[in-house]
C-alpha cells in the first residue's frame, strides 16, 4: 500500500505527523512510503532524514493525495484535499467529528475510510496510540511554563539574606491527563498546588503528586463509561464557581483544563472572579480555543483583565513541536502497525478489531461511527 504523508499547511503549526524515526518502521514494515517535500522542516527534520530510510519525496501535492491508499496528517483535511481522494483511501488525522459535519459529510461521499485520533478509545491497550493523551500531557507542561514566564513571582520558595520568598500558589482546575501534568510541572518548580477535578477518582491521584485536592461536595458527578467526565447541571457549576471562589482569589495563577467529552467547555470561573485575583497573577485556560473555561479569556491572545494576566493560547503542544511531533508520529505508527497485515502490506479495516470500529467515522460511503451519525442526522 502506498502511504502519503503531506505537509502541514494550518498557520503557525510546527508540528508533524511523522518523524523520520516513525518513517524508518513504515518502511520496514513493508510500506511504500512518500512524503511531500518540506513536510519535516516545523520540527526540523530535512527531506534527506526521511529519504535515508527509505521514503520517497514528491514535490506533486495533488498526486500526493489521489494516488495515496493511506494519508497519515496531524490535522484536519479540507473539502478541496478530500475531492482529490481515491474511493477507498484510508485518511488518518484529527477530524473533530462531533463540530465538522460538513467534512464528515465529505468523506462519506467520496467514500473514504476516515479515522479519528480523537475517537480511539480509552483503554489500556490503546494507549500507545491515543494522541488526545500524548498532546495533552505536553500542553499541561506548556501552560506552567507560560504563566512561570508571565508570573512576576519565582514559583519556588526561597531563603536568602535577603529575605524569604514564599512559594507560588497554584490553582489548577480539572486534573486529566493535561492537568495532572500541569500539576507534576508545577511542584518539580516549587509552587504550592491546589486541584479540584469532578470526577471524585482523581482526588488521590492529585495528592500523589504531592498537591492539596479541594473538597467540593457536588452531589452525584461520576463519570461515563469511556473514564470521561458527565457535564454537570447549571446547579452543580454554581456550587462550584462558589466553593472555588477563595481559592482562585488567593492564588498566583490559575489554570484550567476542565473538558467535557463532545461538548462545550463548563464556564466555570466568571469574570469578577478573575477580577479579584491580585494584579500581577495569571491565569491560562486551555478551553479558550473552544469556548473557555474563563469568562473572558480571548482564542489565541493573552489579555489583560484588571491587572491579571489571562492566557487563552491554542495549540500548545506546538510550543514544543519537536517532542509533540515525536511522540503524535509514535501514536499514528503504532494505529497503523496494528491494523498492517504484514503478508499482504495491507492495512486491514476490520470491524471486530477492539480499537478500530470506535474511530472510524466514515467507511464505504456511510458514516459508520454511531455516536457521528446520530449527530449528522440531527438527533444529538
Ligand atoms: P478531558 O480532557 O475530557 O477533561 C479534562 C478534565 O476536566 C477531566 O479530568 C474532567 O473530569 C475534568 N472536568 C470536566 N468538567 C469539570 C469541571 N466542571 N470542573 C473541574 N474539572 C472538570 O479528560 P482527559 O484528560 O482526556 O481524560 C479523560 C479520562 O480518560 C480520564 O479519566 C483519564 O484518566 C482517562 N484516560 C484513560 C486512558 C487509558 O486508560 N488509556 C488514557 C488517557 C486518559
Amino acid at each position: 500500500m502506498r502511504i502519503a504523508i503531506p505537509k502541514e499547511t494550518h498557520p503557525g503549526e510546527n508540528r508533524v505527523p511523522i518523524t523520520p524515526d516513525a518513517a524508518k518502521k513504515l518502511c520496514r514494515m513493508g510500506a511504500e512510503l512518500v512524503i511531500e517535500a518540506g513536510m519535516g522542516l516545523g520540527s526540523g527534520f530535512t527531506d534527506a532524514e526521511y529519504t535515508d530510510v527509505g521514503a520517497a519525496v514528491s514535490n506533486d501535492r495533488n498526486a500526493l493525495f489521489s494516488e495515496a491508499d493511506v494519508l497519515l496528517r496531524l490535522r484536519k483535511p479540507e473539502l478541496a484535499e478530500v475531492a482529490m481522494m481515491k474511493s477507498g483511501c484510508i485518511h488518518i488525522s484529527y477530524l473533530d467529528p462531533f463540530n465538522e459535519h460538513e467534512l464528515v459529510e465529505a468523506l462519506r461521499k467520496q467514500g473514504v475510510t476516515s479515522i479519528s485520533m480523537e475517537m480511539i478509545p480509552r483503554t489500556t491497550r490503546s494507549q500507545k496510540m491515543d494522541a488526545l493523551s500524548s498532546q495533552a500531557n505536553l500542553a499541561g507542561y506548556v501552560m506552567v511554563m507560560l504563566a512561570a514566564a508571565k508570573l512576576p513571582r519565582i514559583f519556588p520558595m526561597m531563603m536568602t539574606p535577603a529575605g524569604t520568598l514564599k512559594p507560588a500558589k497554584v490553582f489548577i482546575i480539572g486534573a486529566g491527563v493535561a492537568g495532572l501534568q500541569a500539576i507534576a510541572t508545577a511542584k518539580r518548580l516549587g509552587a504550592k498546588v491546589t486541584a479540584f477535578d469532578t470526577r471524585p477518582v482523581v482526588a488521590e491521584q492529585v495528592r500523589s503528586l504531592g498537591a492539596t485536592f479541594l473538597d467540593i461536595d457536588l452531589g452525584d458527578t461520576g463519570e461515563t463509561s469511556g473514564g470521561y467526565a458527565k457535564e454537570l447541571t447549571p446547579e452543580q457549576i454554581q456550587i462550584q464557581r462558589d466553593a472555588q471562589k477563595d481559592a482562585i482569589a488567593e492564588s498566583d495563577v490559575l489554570i484550567t483544563t476542565a473538558q467535557v467529552f463532545g461538548r462545550k467547555p463548563p464556564v466555570i470561573v466568571t469574570r469578577d472572579v478573575v477580577e479579584g485575583m491580585a494584579p500581577g497573577s495569571v491565569v491560562v485556560d486551555m478551553a479558550a480555543e473552544t469556548g473557555g473555561n474563563v469568562e473572558g479569556s480571548v482564542p489565541n491572545e493573552t489579555v489583560d483583565i484588571n491587572g491579571v494576566t489571562v492566557i487563552g493560547q491554542g495549540n500548545l503542544s506546538n510550543e514544543v513541536c519537536r517532542d509533540a511531533s515525536q511522540m503524535y508520529s509514535s501514536n499514528l505508527f503504532n494505529l497503523v502497525e496494528d491494523s498492517w497485515d504484514k503478508e499482504t502490506n495491507v492495512f486491514n479495516i476490520d470491524f471486530e478489531h477492539d480499537i478500530l470500529p470506535g474511530c472510524i467515522i466514515t467507511h464505504g460511503g456511510e458514516v459508520t461511527n454511531e455516536t457521528i451519525k446520530k449527530i449528522q442526522a440531527g438527533e444529538s
